[in-house]
């Protein structure tokens, strides 16, 4: 299977390629050829295998320039060892008392306890193996604009993986005071991160700038390196992402909670849209999903896009207490008008330049038509989302972190609106509480935190018996490492010095 380019549809490249190089050099976005479809017997199939298997079926039909060896390989290293805590990289829990069935998909069994672990754990190896094969003898050089937990989970992905290096960018007021902490002192010969004086999207459209930069390119390559992305840009990032909305079908379908072919919701809690387009692509390859429902924060830019069809980032920037979702351009959106345009990178094209150059763009009725049968949009303010933090642990003792009560609290708008209770629905629950645990505290109740985040994390334990995910118990009396700090600016040189380049 062959991919191919969201801004030019001639372009095609290995699955490899596509990897390697991360984004295409036009700044458009690899996407496959075609989907491959699962019938129901397939899903039957999947039931009464591992995570592992199911990894390895749908990773072996979009990688197709990889042997299955190599894919299980692969896959064994990244979810088969101790990385991820109680055995199942990505178990469902029931929520009790629900007006409707609800299930939280637990995306954050890994090392950095946030869901980007179920990618990035997997994307080193798939990057090395790209490497080899297009027998690139380069470095990879890894840029990550993150909102917070993109970078720390890139940056334990990669720590000391030879032939890479990694650098990480992140918005110096615009992440939780843990998940600084986390990157801060992250250990590992090959890896940098540095402050940015900007917000995510800053920093994203600088990491794309230095990506596309046809002198930075060269100086790379003069110094034996080329640049790679671990942001959900690469579509190795989006395709591990697939794998756990099929083993959610799955577990449900052992469970005898759906029977074959019936229809689920999937809640995804939503900043740069990568997660819920695997969701999306999911659907499309046969997984029986009736709504797709996009929860947003107070940025609320998709909920508008999603029921109206203007994109419109030139509002206020809001910084939240769901601060990975903090994001007002949803790259991987891209993708999803690429598709439902019958591929028709021109008119992609077009809108990403509009965007980039005014900050808006429109799309036509048919394709809004098409967005409001797939999507329910909503959002909700940092208020409610406390709210619900509140009322998911009063009803059913549950702590959930403050991205999936965003989910969670926009479900019940959905309820709300549409009264479908019957339809069970999954709802991507993307970070530990404890990840936020000063925001979670506050909710749970706001007589308990102090201003200390480590404290905060003891006295939820001691209030909710949660237990504590041992990454972060580990990181109290860690030294600092970086403490460097750029403006957007200043990016590019940071980024050769970090590598040792001389700047000519
Ligand atoms: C990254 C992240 C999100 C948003 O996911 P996207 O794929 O960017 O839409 C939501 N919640 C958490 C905890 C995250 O780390």
């Amino acid at each position: 299977m062959n991919y191919q380019c969201t801004r030019n549809s001639a372009e095609h490249v290995s699955a490899a390629q596509a990897i390697a190089q991360g984004i295409s050099e036009d700044g458009g976005l690899f996407v496959p050829e075609s989907l491959p479809q699962y019938d129901s017997s397939v899903l039957e199939g999947m039931k009464d295998g591992t995570y592992l298997d199911r990894a390895e079926r749908i990773l072996g039909d979009f990688l197709t320039d990889f042997t299955p060896e190599e894919i299980r390989e692969c896959v064994k290293k990244a979810y088969g060892g101790e990385k991820f805590s109680g055995g199942h990289p990505a178990p469902l829990v029931e929520l009790p008392n629900c007006p409707a069935p609800v299930h939280l998909l637990e995306l954050w069994h890994g090392p950095t306890c946030a869901f980007k672990d179920m990618a990035l754990q997997l994307l080193p190896h798939l990057l090395t193996k790209s490497l080899q094969k297009i027998h690139s003898d380069k470095t990879a050089v890894i840029l990550v604009a993150t909102s917070g937990d993109t970078g720390k989970a890139a940056l334990e992905g990669f720590r000391d993986v030879a032939g890479t290096k990694i650098m990480v960018f992140y918005p110096q007021n615009g992440v939780s005071a843990m998940q600084k902490t986390q990157m801060t002192t992250q250990e590992g010969e090959n890896v940098a991160v540095c402050a940015i004086e900007g917000n995510f999207d800053d920093a994203q459209t600088g990491v794309k700038r230095i990506f596309t930069d046809p002198a930075m390119k060269e100086t790379l390559a003069e110094n034996g390196m080329m640049f790679s992305s671990a942001n959900s840009i690469n579509w190795g990032r989006l395709l591990p992402q697939i794998v756990y909305y099929f083993s959610a079908y799955s577990d449900l379908l052992k469970a005898g909670k759906v029977q074959l072919g019936q229809e689920i919701n999937i809640v995804v809690p939503t900043g740069n849209f990568g997660n819920i387009l695997a969701a999306y692509y999911a659907k499309k390859m046969g997984l029986p999903v009736h709504k797709l429902i996009c929860a947003s924060n107070a940025n609320n830019v998709l909920t508008e896009f999603l029921r109206t069809g203007v994109y419109d980032r030139n509002r206020q920037f809001f910084t939240t207490i769901s601060p990975s979702m903090d994001i007002l351009v949803s790259s991987n959106l891209e993708r999803l008008l690429y598709d439902l345009t019958g591929r028709d990178s021109e008119r992609v094209a077009g809108w990403m330049q509009q965007l980039s150059e005014t900050g808006r763009y429109e799309v036509e009725p048919e394709i809004l038509k098409q967005l409001q049968e797939i999507f329910y949009a909503g959002f909700c303010d940092d208020a409610q989302t406390c709210g619900a933090i509140h009322e998911i642990y009063n009803m059913s003792h549950y702590v959930c972190d403050t991205h999936t009560a965003v989910a969670i609290q926009v479900y019940r708008h959905y309820l709300a609106e549409t009264q479908d209770t019957k339809t069970p629905t999954v709802v991507a629950s993307t970070a530990n509480p404890y990840k936020f645990a000063t925001s979670v505290l506050l909710s749970v109740d706001q007589t308990k935190a102090s201003g200390d985040d480590l404290a905060n994390v003891r006295a939820l334990e001691a209030l909710t018996g949660a237990p504590i995910p041992q990454p972060i118990a580990a990181l109290e009396g860690k030294p600092v490492r970086f403490t460097q700090c750029c403006t957007p600016d200043g990016m590019s040189d940071m980024v050769l010095s970090g590598l040792g380049i001389a700047k000519e």
